[in-house]
């Protein structure tokens, strides 16, 4: 079986490294935001090209603390609208509701999956504040672009970037473009920790101290607390697993753009619709390789068959999920579609040459 990733796999490259820097963790006998939490938001923020990283306990906290703190800064209220698009992870929208703000659902480029340009203008209203890309499957969304409607209308932009680290566009990072970014170090991510972790970048110096303090009860200094805070924070042993592995990220993107490149030159069955690389290279790291085809259920059992293990990101629109009945009605039929044709094929850095063409081979060898 060819797995979709083999998270065992890939952290067993740096097994020793790991269990180096566990093992500094234990003997220094400092647990919470110590010398490995400092070292890893001043390394990230330097590989972000930001002035600040915040970690965060995960990608989930860091979106929601980031608009947290700009209604403590004053810069955003209850009611007012984000525009986010339709098709993200349900994490993005769950940031919003969660500051009892409203996400205005926006419906992405076929093409790129990402948020389209052109419906962000059309859905500005005159309560909307920010702007929440989300760069889908590892590539940035058209942010000259995005950035140019913030300025005209005066919106913040928080970048969800918890698929993307390292991409960037025009010599420009993920995590540099907007006012804040997210970013998730969940184990699956390209950036992944051994357990839930998460950061926010920022050049704001007002944001990056709100943040420090919300995501530990509100609170510099102990005992006196600024604001009703929350307990978010990146602890050492995961702040030493990400020092190990920010080392290696450029070296495994490197690889996942090999096998991408491999994929898109050889897969050559009409009837399977290829992603599309909007910019340059270096714009997309493809945290997944979605392909998207009309009778995807068919092809995702041809797969399994073959010995090769799919996913699909995702199932469900967050419009059409349970916890969002006030969307049952909304119409999003880019969305929709999308939901119900894309299929995740394995990518991963320690892929082989041999499982790669396996993939292909099955791909182009599927009738229906
Ligand atoms: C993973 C992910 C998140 C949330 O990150 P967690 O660390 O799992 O909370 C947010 N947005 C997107 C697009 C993601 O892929």
């Amino acid at each position: 079986m060819i797995l979709f990733l083999d998270l065992k796999a890939i952290n067993a490259q740096y097994r020793d490294e790991l269990i180096e820097a566990c093992t500094r963790v234990i003997d220094s006998g400092w647990y919470i935001g110590g010398q490995e939490l400092a070292q890893f938001e001043q390394d990230f923020a330097d590989y972000c090209g930001t002035q600040f990283a915040i970690g965060v306990a995960n990608g989930l906290d860091a979106l929601t603390l980031v608009l947290r703190a700009w209604i403590e800064m004053g810069k955003l209220k209850e009611g007012d609208e984000v525009i986010v698009p339709a098709n993200t992870y349900i994490a993005s929208i769950l940031a919003i509701t969660e500051n009892n703000i409203i996400p205005v659902l926006v419906e992405p480029d076929i093409a790129t999956y990402n948020i389209n340009p052109d419906n962000i203008e059309a859905s500005i209203t005159d309560k909307t504040k920010v702007i929440l890309p989300v760069y889908l499957y590892g590539q940035l969304a058209d942010m000259p672009a995005i950035m140019d409607i913030a300025k005209r209308h005066n919106l913040l932009v928080l970048e969800d970037a918890a698929q993307a680290h390292g991409a960037s566009l025009n010599g420009q990072r993920a995590g540099s473009w907007g006012d804040a970014s997210g970013f998730s170090f969940y184990p699956g991510k390209n950036l992944g920790a051994l357990g839930d972790a998460g950061a926010i970048t920022t050049n704001d110096s007002e944001l990056a101290d709100t943040l420090r303090a919300l995501r530990n009860y509100g609170s510099h200094e102990k005992y006196k607390n600024l604001f009703q805070g929350v307990n978010s924070r990146l602890d050492e042993i995961q702040a030493a697993m990400l020092n190990v592995k920010l080392k290696h990220i450029n070296d495994e993107v490197d690889k996942r753009r090999c096998i991408a490149q491999y994929y898109l030159n050889h897969i050559d069955n009409p009837s399977i619709q290829l992603p599309t690389v909007s910019a340059n290279q270096e714009s997309h790291v493809w945290h997944l390789f979605v392909v998207r085809h009309a009778s995807r259920d068919k092809l995702q059992a041809y797969l399994t068959e073959q010995g090769i293990q799919t996913l699909i990101h995702y199932p469900v629109p967050p419009h059409k999920q349970t916890a969002y009945q006030q969307w049952k009605d909304l119409s999003l039929p880019l969305t929709e579609q999308i939901h119900a044709e894309v299929l995740s094929l394995p990518i991963s850095p320690i892929q082989s040459l041999e499982d790669t063409q396996k993939v292909v081979s099955a791909c182009n060898s599927f009738t229906f």
